[in-house]
Order: C-alpha cells, then sequence, then structure tokens
C-alpha cells in the first residue's frame, strides 16, 4: 500500500469546479460531496449545477463548434494526441483519482487508465479518416457526393464504474469528427472527469469544445435533451434511464447512442478447454470487481464438465481477497455504495432459498465490502438470472446439450456481451452466430478494444464504441448533388 493512500503527486488534478467555455466556475451554496468508499469519507466535492448552467455550457460547446469543425482533422488529431501524452504522464494519479471515488483496486485502475486512454490514442489518428464517397451518376453531366460532416453539439452522460474510460469512449471520437460536447459524468465519481478536462485543457482543446457539468442529473439531463442546439446525445448506463432519455431526445430528433445495461451469459460446453473456461469465466465475471455491463452474470455449464469446472473455479474464487483498493494484495475493492452491497445480498440469499449452495466466499463483511462468492446449482430462473448483480457474485447453472446453451444464453431482453468456451469448431459457428448479442467472446473473457466495435442489441441499447463504427456516430452524411457539369 502506499505509504500516503490516495495522495495525488499533482494535487491540481483534484478539481472541485466545471468547465464551461473554458472558464472553471467554482461551488454554489450545496455542493455534492463525494466519498470513498473503503474509508467511507468525503475526500473532495463538486458543484451541484442544474439547468442554467447546463444551458450556459450548451451555448457555449455551439459558439465554438464552428471554428473546431472547420479545423484541419489533422490539427484535432494532434490536439488528441498531446492529451493522450498527457493522460500517460499522469496515470498513475489519475488511477488514484479512481480508486478513491470508485473503489476498484489500483491494477484496476491502471488497467483502466491504459484502456479508456487507448480510445484517444485511436481516434487521434482515426480523426483524419472521415472519408466520404463520390458515387457514379445515372445521369450525365452531374457529380453526386456523400460527405460527413460533424454532427454539432453533443451531450455525453457516463456512468461511474469506469470513470474515465466511459467518457474517453465518447470524447475522443466527438471531437476527432469536429463536435463539441457538454459532459455530464456520475454524481458519484466526477472527479476523474474534471481531472481528465484539466489535461484536455493543457493539451489545447480550446475554450467551449469540452464542457462540463455536475449536479442534478435530471435538470442537467432535460435541459440537453430538450435543446435544439444538442444535435446528439451519447448515453452510457442503465437501460431504465437510457429509455428515459431516448424518450426526451424523441421531440427534437436527436442522434443517440445508448451503451444500456448488459446481463452477459457465459457458456462453457463440455468440450472447452478446462482452464482456458476457468480463466476467461474469472476475467469475464470479476473485471472491475463485477461493476462491469459486460461482466458475466450468468454462468452456464454443461453436464459433461460442470463438476470439474466448478471445483477449480471454487480453489481460485476462495483465493480472492476484498478490502481496500489501495492494497496491491486485495484482488478487489469496495463496490460502489450501499444500495450496490444490498443488491448483491439479495441476489446470493434468493438463489441460495431456491436450492442453491455457496462453494466460496459468502456474505458481506460490512462497509461497501462484498466477498468473491461462487454459488452452484443455481436454478435457471434465479433473480440473478434476470437483473446484472453488479457485483463479485459468481453464478453456476447446470445445462444438457448445446441448444439449451444457447436458449438460456439469450434468454434475456437484453444483448450486450455473451461469452462461450469450447474446442468444437462447429459449435464455434453455431453459437456465434445465434447468440442474441452485440459482442461474441470465444475462449476469452477479455473483448474490449479501442479497434473494435462495442455495443449492444435489444435492451443493451443502440449504436458503437470504439472502431470506426465509432467515430460514424459523430458524424452526419450529407448528400451533395452537382448538376450542369
Ligand atoms: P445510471 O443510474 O443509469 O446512471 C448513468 C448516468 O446517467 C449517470 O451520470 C447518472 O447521473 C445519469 N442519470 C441518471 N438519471 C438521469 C436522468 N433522469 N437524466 C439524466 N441523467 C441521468 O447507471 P449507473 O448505475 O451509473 O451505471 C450502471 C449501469 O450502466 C449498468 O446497468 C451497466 O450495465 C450500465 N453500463 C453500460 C455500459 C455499456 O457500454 N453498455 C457501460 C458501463 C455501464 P448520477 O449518477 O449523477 O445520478
Amino acid at each position: 500500500m502506499s505509504q500516503q493512500r490516495g495522495q495525488l503527486n499533482e494535487t491540481d488534478l483534484l478539481e472541485s469546479r466545471c468547465l464551461i467555455g473554458g472558464t472553471w466556475l467554482g461551488g454554489n451554496a450545496a455542493p455534492i460531496a463525494v466519498d470513498d468508499p473503503f474509508t467511507l469519507e468525503d475526500f473532495g466535492q463538486v458543484p451541484n449545477l442544474g439547468e442554467a448552467e447546463t444551458q450556459a455550457a450548451i451555448e457555449a460547446a455551439s459558439e465554438a463548434l464552428p471554428t473546431w469543425a472547420a479545423r484541419p482533422a489533422r490539427e484535432r488529431g494532434a490536439i488528441l494526441r498531446r492529451w493522450w501524452e498527457l493522460i500517460e504522464l499522469h496515470r498513475d494519479d489519475l488511477a488514484t483519482l479512481i480508486t478513491r471515488e470508485n473503489g476498484k483496486s489500483i491494477r484496476e485502475a491502471q488497467g483502466e487508465i491504459d484502456y479508456g486512454n487507448s480510445y484517444m490514442e485511436f481516434y487521434a489518428d482515426e480523426a483524419t479518416r472521415a472519408l466520404g464517397e463520390i458515387i457514379p451518376s445515372p445521369i450525365p453531366g452531374r457529380r453526386l457526393l456523400a460527405e460527413r460532416e460533424p454532427v454539432g453539439v453533443c451531450a455525453l452522460i457516463t456512468p461511474w464504474n469506469f470513470p474515465l474510460a466511459m467518457l474517453s469512449r465518447k470524447v475522443a471520437p466527438a471531437l476527432a469528427a469536429g463536435c463539441t460536447v457538454v459532459c455530464k459524468p456520475s454524481e458519484l465519481t466526477p472527479l476523474t472527469a474534471l481531472a481528465f478536462a484539466k489535461l484536455g485543457e493543457e493539451a489545447g482543446v480550446p475554450p467551449g469544445v469540452v464542457n462540463i457539468v455536475t449536479g442534478e442529473a435530471r435538470a442537467i439531463g432535460g435541459a440537453l435533451t430538450s435543446s435544439m442546439t444538442v444535435r446528439k446525445l451519447s448515453f452510457t448506463g442503465s437501460t431504465p434511464v437510457g429509455v428515459l432519455l431516448a424518450e426526451q431526445c424523441a421531440a427534437t430528433m436527436k442522434r443517440t447512442s445508448l451503451e444500456l445495461g448488459g446481463n452477459a451469459p457465459f457458456v462453457a460446453f463440455d468440450d472447452a478447454d478446462l482452464e482456458v473456461a476457468v480463466d476467461a469465466a474469472l476475467t469475464a465475471k470479476f473485471r472491475n470487481g463485477g461493476q462491469s455491463c459486460i461482466a458475466a452474470n450468468r454462468i452456464y455449464a454443461q453436464k459433461g464438465i460442470h463438476d470439474r469446472f466448478v471445483s477449480a473455479l471454487a480453489e481460485k474464487i476462495g483465493a480472492m481477497t476484498v478490502g481496500d483498493g489501495f492494497d496491491e494484495s486485495n484482488t478487489v475493492g469496495p463496490v460502489i455504495d450501499e444500495r450496490a452491497v444490498a443488491k448483491i445480498d439479495s441476489h446470493r440469499e434468493e438463489a441460495i432459498a431456491g436450492g442453491a449452495q455457496c462453494l466460496a466466499g459468502g456474505p458481506s463483511p460490512g462497509g461497501r465490502l462484498s466477498r468473491p462468492t461462487l454459488l452452484a446449482g443455481v436454478a435457471k430462473d434465479a433473480q440473478l438470472t434476470r437483473e446484472e448483480t453488479f457485483g463479485p457474485l459468481a453464478a453456476v447453472i447446470a445445462f444438457d446439450t448445446v441448444e439449451e446453451g444457447i436458449a438460456l444464453a439469450n434468454n434475456t431482453p437484453f444483448g450486450l456481451a455473451g461469452y462461450f468456451c469450447t474446442s468444437d469448431q462447429a459449435t464455434i459457428a453455431k453459437a456465434a452466430r445465434q447468440f442474441q448479442t452485440g459482442m461474441v467472446g470465444i475462449n476469452t473473457g477479455l473483448i474490449s478494444s479501442a479497434h473494435a466495435p462495442f455495443g449492444g442489441v435489444k435492451m443493451s441499447g443502440l449504436g458503437k464504441e470504439g472502431s470506426h463504427h465509432g467515430l460514424e456516430e459523430y458524424l452526419n452524411v450529407k448528400y451533395v448533388c452537382q448538376a450542369g457539369l
């Protein structure tokens, strides 16, 4: 553990003001306190802003738009690259901030910085690839063009589970495309977002191009979604809030990208390599302490591999520890708040009441700690198969045939990620095609990459983040028809 727990090398990065039009605006009468999920102490605060400040941020973004959109893509990319370098340089401080406000282990926080920053690097290059098309004209003397232009002012609303990565995954493609943004981070983890914006300013992001407002979610969300100036909403968070925001956006016909809840299945088929399947399941389940939208929420094991798989999982999960995220000997840190602990506990208890056995871990030890836990013999209709547990609780359910495994995986209104393990090529082809998810991991529990399209289907949302698809989300296609040639 570091000697001074949670101390930043550069204390300026602990910012308590919001950024609107290039000005850092201080607090008001009732700022929002930010606490440390392990010590439960408040260690920072941010302004509690509302509709008026959000309007000011929208106007600032609108004023900055024409100049930013007109800058050569290469210059916008160069600023993103400088921002990427500054994040690299401040990796330790940013990771410290994440562990302090989110609770996750410092190793996971460093991993998040690397992952989140890979979007800055990727879109620094991708900025120059917003290519248009020349379409062969069906009528003589005409030239038909399809040009790509920035969508305009974008609203970006992000959750607490990856305070940097969920924001950089939106800001980087938006700026690369020539858009300007108003961001609203979660009130639980706003400090990483403010530090990120500070480094952006230092990298040369002009005033008004990136604005950050913190405060009352409904008031800020209402102002952003009802504005005609804001032409796009990109939201990452829960499905009910995503649905509400999509409804609010309809009246002004905004484009939307919605990265919503997951309830991911993980399926180990009989012919899976045991070691590969166990590693993949642990990665898919326990990354970020299980607080990930692509966390394996339901683990299905075919009868032939089930017992070996469960006993290997029990051994590994039994050796995991929970505690202070700054103590590197701990596997997982605390979860985000008391509601999260209560949900995990209720899922565990309900499953046990329905016949499941607890083979590792068990009841939460207090505070916001939740022990890495393994349940086996879980009923196919247990509550945890229907709702995201969002914590370090692995639940294994047995099944008989390949067809049943795929059907169980698809038995949910959600469709973000799905994982399966097998060594049979026919099963790979069949399950990859039949999984009703936006992303499929085969023989791995780690699928996220800035180079690949991240996003869901069904109630898990619309649109993609990462890859060239992520840039498209911030570009409109304009058709230009020139006659008389
Ligand atoms: P959440 O409650 O939906 O909050 C997400 C963001 O929306 C926060 O900034 C929140 O602000 C804001 N918000 C809440 N109500 C709002 C409203 N009425 N108007 C405008 N903004 C509003 O979700 P969460 O609990 O933070 O995150 C966990 C969920 O996110 C899980 O379901 C997870 O699966 C999903 N998630 C999805 C992805 C993906 O890529 N698909 C990635 C990560 C997480 P406050 O926090 O300030 O209230």
